[in-house]
């Protein structure tokens, strides 16, 4: 704003234009019709690093890094007589690709025939680099909440679904069975004189057993039954689409593969433990799923006053014998 406030009406039209041209921020650069360049500002080579007799009369295109980019470019060139901020890579003096904002007209003389193209560049390599940046912690923020949401919705212990999960997930093929007229049961299942192991073998040797049974209970669901630890020593299975009588036989096969089981303990050291197990089926109703559990528990807790390693099913003759049946 210093010097003579008249100084700018002493200048003609084409002194003003030329100090406007090199003033622009932009690089601008000009090419003729055969795309070679004639007009080269120093913003352009402070962007792109070439001096002006490197780059004058060669061709345009050989500033940008790719082919099918310049193509676009000049298709769209070609198409709508402009380019307005089109994203390209240019190729910079020390051999870089870098990205660049092109926006670009066809100038035509007073006959309306193309005598050149003028481009204005502006290096968006910063603005790409926060981009990347943004997209990168983003992306690792995305991975973050995925993790935690794991971790919320899972036992770190057994990877089994936590209890919250576990009846979440049911709700959906439970409606679905409801609406289909498809059997969905549950089974509850807990390890038998749990306590007992922890205090003969220690905490550690306890996990293994638990671990051990999500195991088991993993090999006798199908694809699509729900696993869950419930808390402590206690697991439940929703199977959905499965009758009372299906529930019952997965149920004996998972308390079957327990007993069968020689867990590793560590120092070459096993140990096996039984589980019981209620099972109750539910009539197809969200409402329903508590009320089928607590069905499920209390039959969970016959099995055990029954004598355990077993499965109940029934309120009525919750007796060893109506339990054995399941066998
Ligand atoms: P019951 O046959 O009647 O089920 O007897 P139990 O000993 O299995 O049942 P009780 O409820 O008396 O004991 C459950 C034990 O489970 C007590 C608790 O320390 C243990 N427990 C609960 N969660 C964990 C765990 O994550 N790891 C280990 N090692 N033990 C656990
Ligand atoms: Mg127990
Ligand atoms: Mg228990």
């Amino acid at each position: 704003m210093a010097g003579s406030p008249d100084f700018l009406w002493l200048l003609d039209n084409e002194e003003l234009l030329q100090l406007m041209l090199f003033a622009c921020p932009d690089g601008v650069v000009v090419a003729d019709r055969g795309g070679k360049v004639m007009l080269y500002t120093g913003s352009s080579e402070s962007i792109f690093g070439f001096a002006p007799i490197e780059v004058l009369r060669r061709e345009a295109s050989g500033l940008f890094a790719s082919n099918e980019e310049w193509e676009e470019f000049s298709a769209g060139l070609g198409r709508d007589g402009s380019v307005k901020n089109m994203e390209m890579q240019a190729l910079h003096k020390d051999g870089e690709p870098f990205w660049v904002a092109v926006s670009a007209s066809i100038l035509r003389d007073r006959y309306g025939d193309m005598i050149g193209t003028v481009l204005y560049v502006r290096d968006h390599s910063t603005m790409r680099q926060i981009q990347n940046t943004l997209h990168d912690r983003n992306r690792q923020l995305h991975d973050l909440v995925e993790e935690l949401d794991f971790l919320a919705r899972h036992d770190q212990l057994t990877g089994l679904l936590n209890r919250g999960s576990a009846m979440d997930a049911a709700q959906k093929p439970l409606v679905a069975c409801g609406l289909t007229g498809r059997p969905f049961s549950v089974a509850v299942f807990d390890i038998d004189h749990f306590k007992k192991v922890n205090d003969a073998y220690g905490h550690l040797a306890g996990d293994e057993v638990l671990h051990s049974l999500a195991g088991v209970m993993r090999q006798a669901a199908r694809s699509g039954d729900i696993i869950g630890r419930f808390g402590g020593e206690e697991f439940v299975l929703f199977l959905p689409g499965a009758t009372l009588e299906q529930a019952v036989a997965v149920a004996e096969r998972v308390r079957v593969l327990v007993k069968e089981s020689r867990i590793p303990i560590g120092d070459g050291v096993f140990t096996n433990v039984t589980v019981s197990a209620g099972v109750a089926d539910i009539p197809g109703s969200a409402d329903a799923l508590r009320e089928a559990i607590r069905v499920a528990d209390s039959r969970l807790y016959m099995a055990k006053r029954a004598g355990r390693d077993r499965v109940a099913w029934s309120d009525a003759g919750a007796g060893e014998d109506r339990e054995r049946d399941a066998a």
